[in-house]
């Protein structure tokens, strides 16, 4: 099955929706990445729901970053997506590896820690809007919905999973989510019908894993509560990098910084933290990008 999201609205419009199923963009990032079934299990989680949160960014050029700064020894995750249906995303150390938890899970909140979560949304204005708040669990699905009560006000579900295969490779079997959001006048009686239904829901792992889609995830749900499906959209792994961007990066370090990796002789790799792409430059590359970056000094100085 390919990857892609849903939204959805249920109850006249007072619950808003969202399901993906996400399999092949995880395992793109454990594979480019190299990551741990722990870190594949972390930055797969918050891939999932930065696909949902981002599909709801009003504009095409609209991006929304997740960050988790934790003191744990994943060395913190970073997750950038848009409302186009792309992602990307790593973590500090992708090789991190922790015994299973007391319910014989990965230990997705031992390797976040304690810290800070941090939602970013540049939706084209000067300063981006960002919200903060503590992380609670390091389980990812607990610290979102925190967040959008804590933070947005909107009280929310969000549900994530992923599911590696422990007998092989550790490669990602089922990976996916939902989010359930409540607006304003919502009525208790639909409030407490979907507290049960989530209590009583299996796992997201469990649902993807017998087979069922986004649609199917919802309609568990919400299925009986005039459940409406307005968008599909294909999701990816997708990184904007290439090495006309690493150049500007290579300018912006300055000239004193380029001539001195000239004189070490060496060609200079750089590589893409979110997607692992490398990108080497060779001495005369590099005496060109010092040729450029004196010229543009120089204009700047006579104009
Ligand atoms: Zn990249």
């Amino acid at each position: 099955m390919t990857d892609y999201l849903i939204r959805a609205t249920a109850a006249d419009d007072f619950i808003r929706a969202f399901a993906v199923t996400s399999k092949n963009v995880t395992e793109e990032a454990r594979t480019r990445h190299g990551l741990s079934p722990v870190a594949s299990a972390a930055l797969g989680r918050t891939m999932a729901a930065a696909l949902m949160m981002g599909v709801d960014l009003k504009n095409e050029d609209d991006v929304l970053t997740i960050q988790f700064e934790g003191d744990g020894p994943i060395g913190g995750i970073t997750v950038t997506a848009n409302s186009r249906g792309g992602v990307k995303g790593y973590v500090g150390n992708p090789d991190v590896i922790l015994p299973p938890n007391q319910y014989g899970h990965f230990d997705v909140g031992g390797a976040v820690g304690k810290g800070t979560l941090r939602i970013m949304k540049d939706i084209g204005l000067k300063e981006p809007y960002a919200g903060s708040v503590d992380i609670q669990t390091g389980e990812i699905a607990q610290d979102l919905t925190y967040y959008y009560a804590a933070s947005e006000q909107v009280p929310s579900v969000v549900a994530l999973g992923v599911l590696t295969d422990r007998h092989t490779d550790y490669h990602i079997l089922e990976s996916g989510g939902y989010i359930i959001q409540l607006m304003p006048g919502c009525s208790e009686e639909i409030i407490s019908q979907l507290e049960q239904r989530c209590t009583a829901a299996e796992s997201v792992t469990s649902m993807l894993r017998s087979g069922k889609i986004p649609e199917e995830m919802l309609e568990v749900i919400l299925g009986d509560m005039d459940l409406k499906i307005h968008e599909k959209k294909p999701v990816r792994f997708e990184c904007d990098c290439s090495k006309e961007r690493v150049t500007k990066a290579l300018v912006a370090m300055g000239s004193r910084e380029l001539a001195g990796m000239i004189d070490d002789g060496e060609p200079v790799t750089l590589t893409c933290s979110f997607c692992n792409s490398k990108y080497t430059f060779e001495i005369p590359e590099l005496q060109q990008i010092l040729k450029f970056s004196l010229e543009k000094r120089t204009e700047k100085l006579s104009s």
